[in-house]
């Protein structure tokens, strides 16, 4: 069950606990809905499918049906168990509310902890098939990035690569605007981390606020601006990695600039009887692997398939299967320059880390150290793209 906590965040640590099995009234109080502050908003999924949502509050609190406008006040330090009450609808103690029901601080100043993150923005409760509840965050772009930025780069890295960031992140962000779908993106890696108001500093505020409105565009569209942490000297091509059609801007680059990196190289070895084990999991009914060879790659040298050679014949298996079965944080890459039998194990060399798609973060930091500006890191890795306000 997730706990969600309604706290002014300064008084959250002191907070008084609910005393447990009382239940807490609802209280219908007029009905009036905030209005919108202008400029673009996202909403972003902070969590997804939960059965029941625990809510606690350490302040006076309303919740809102949206549908109707119409405020319900919880009272300060209660306990309320949020659950589906039926298709379109939740239960709050013993009030049915039409889904989704928003979340509003009684003063204006409070903010929502949810795990160990605060949010700032609106919250709304959204009821989803299945009997599941969406958790989903409603708040300015710019707001948005402050919090993507520390998560996906380090706030400590040059001002010039955090901005190169800024501007990937937001391209990347407005190109999910979704508005036919329940949320535009998550707050993990499947978009871009985020997590609330962590991490944000004043290097973060300025890299955002710098590059305020600022999108990579192509021929007129807003570029998928994807990154990754190390390319390992080429990042990769979008249509290699996705099938993606995308043009020249995520095609893919010879890249200089991460030679001095950390995961420019890497190295895994996966015990013979490991590698067995897979290929029958796919099917194959091989008892003993000759041989495996690296064998279709994309312009970028990136490995789309290996070629087991087995006591059965030959397997050819996507290098991304491997990825995903031994893990992406271990096989760092699909771009893969040897594999080896040495004794029990099949010792897999490679470069960089990440799908090497769009920018290398890596690359960015060292071209940034070097005084490259943040326009100068975004024509390296989107080539073509033209760095232009969303609203142009
Ligand atoms: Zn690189």
């Amino acid at each position: 069950m997730l706990r969600l906590v309604v706290s002014f965040v300064f008084a959250f640590c002191g907070a008084a606990k609910a005393s447990d099995g009382a239940r807490p009234p609802v209280r219908r109080a007029p009905a009036v809905l905030e209005g919108e502050d202008g400029g673009p908003k996202i909403r972003v999924a902070i969590a997804r499918n939960s059965p029941s949502i625990k809510l606690k509050t350490s302040a006076k609190t309303y919740l809102v049906e949206v549908k109707t406008g119409q405020k319900y006040l919880l009272l300060a330090n209660a306990s309320y168990d949020i659950k589906r009450a039926g298709e379109q609808s939740l239960s709050v103690a013993d009030q049915t509310l039409s889904s989704p029901i928003k979340l509003l601080s009684a003063d204006g100043s409070e903010k929502v902890r949810l795990g160990g993150n605060i949010y700032k923005g609106d919250i709304l409760i959204n009821a989803v098939p299945g009997g599941r509840l969406n958790i989903i965050e409603y708040l300015p772009l710019e707001d948005y990035l402050y919090g993507v930025l520390p998560s996906e780069m380090s706030a400590g890295w040059p001002l010039e690569a955090l901005k190169a960031q800024a501007v990937a992140s937001r391209s990347y962000a407005v190109k999910n605007l979704a508005p036919g779908k329940d949320y535009d993106v998550t707050d993990g890696i499947d978009t871009q981390v985020y997590n609330g108001t962590k991490g944000i500093n004043s290097r973060i505020l300025e890299a955002v606020n710098a590059t305020r409105g600022e999108v990579l565009k192509y021929k007129g569209k807003i570029v998928t601006a994807f990154f990754h942490a190390c390319c390992g000297g080429h990042t990769g091509s979008a249509r290699a990695a996705w099938g993606e059609e995308v043009g020249k801007p995520l095609s893919g680059v010879s890249d200089p600039f991460c030679s001095g990196s950390f995961h420019h190289k890497w190295h895994l070895g996966i015990s013979v009887a490991d590698m067995l084990s897979f290929i029958q999991a796919k099917g194959s009914t091989a008892l003993k692997i000759k041989g495996i060879r690296l064998y279709k790659k994309d312009r970028s040298g990136r490995v789309i398939t290996v070629l087991f050679v087995t006591d059965q014949g030959k397997l050819q298996v996507k290098v991304t299967d491997i990825r995903k079965r031994f893990g992406n944080s271990d096989f760092k890459s699909l771009y893969l320059t040897s594999v080896v039998r040495e004794g029990g194990y099949f010792e897999f060399s490679g470069r960089g880390w990440g799908h090497g798609v769009g920018m290398c973060q890596e690359g960015a930091k060292e071209m940034a150290k070097r005084g490259m500006s943040y326009k100068k890191i975004l024509r390296h890795y989107y080539p073509g793209a033209s760095i232009t306000d969303y609203g142009n």
